[in-house]
């Protein structure tokens, strides 16, 4: 995995790395079984190196502690490891250009759930499970069995923390997501 994170840091197969202060490849250990893929780095993550360190990365570390989960027991990353400018949505084509990796991460940590945050992360996973996917809502609190990278495993999508802190009418629906997600079961795999 460190191999993989130095190719990251050092990438530049799209625009994106013209903008980076710093790649962020991704962290922690899944020791649940979990993966967390976000959407791309913000701010404060371009300037740490680190996957959810801003305001919605403290919302969801918050959340995950109100069930009892310290993200270190979860690998967590994005579907695009480099900031787009002015954290504007990535277009498809850095999203194709970035894939790879979040392939390799897949293969290399073996998830039994990979927990996509947010449309462009859900379009991803989905999409690779043979899905389509026009909006969260179509699949939000729902897992979705499937292979990738060769791991059997099941994408289940909630909100993006930041679509929560914009919208906090959606607090409960993600709390509630992520309690299902992290619970039913997963402690077999520990
Ligand atoms: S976003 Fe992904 S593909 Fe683009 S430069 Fe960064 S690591 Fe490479």
């Amino acid at each position: 995995m460190e191999a993989l994170h130095d190719a990251i840091r050092r990438c530049t197969k799209c625009p994106l790395h013209l903008h980076r202060r710093n790649a962020v490849p991704g962290e922690g250990r899944a020791r649940l079984g979990v993966m967390v893929v976000g959407e791309a780095p913000g701010a404060a993550e371009d300037a740490e190196g680190r996957p959810f360190v801003g305001a919605a990365g403290s919302l969801l570390t918050k959340t995950l502690a109100k069930l009892g989960v310290s993200r270190d027991d979860l690998y967590i990353t994005n579907v695009v490891k480099c900031r787009p400018p002015n954290n504007r949505t990535p277009t498809r084509e850095e999203v194709e250009a970035c894939l790879p990796y979040l392939l390799k991460q897949i293969e290399l940590v073996k998830p039994r759930r990979v927990l996509a945050l947010g449309l462009v992360s859900a379009k991803a996973l989905l999409g690779l499970i043979g899905r389509e996917v026009e909006k969260v809502g179509e699949v939000r609190g729902r897992c979705f069995p499937g292979r990738i990278s060769g791991v059997e495993l099941e994408v289940c999508v909630t909100y993006h923390p930041a679509a929560v802190l914009r919208n906090p009418n959606l607090r409960g629906r993600f709390e509630g997501d992520l309690a299902l997600f992290l619970g039913g079961g997963l402690e077999r795999y520990l």
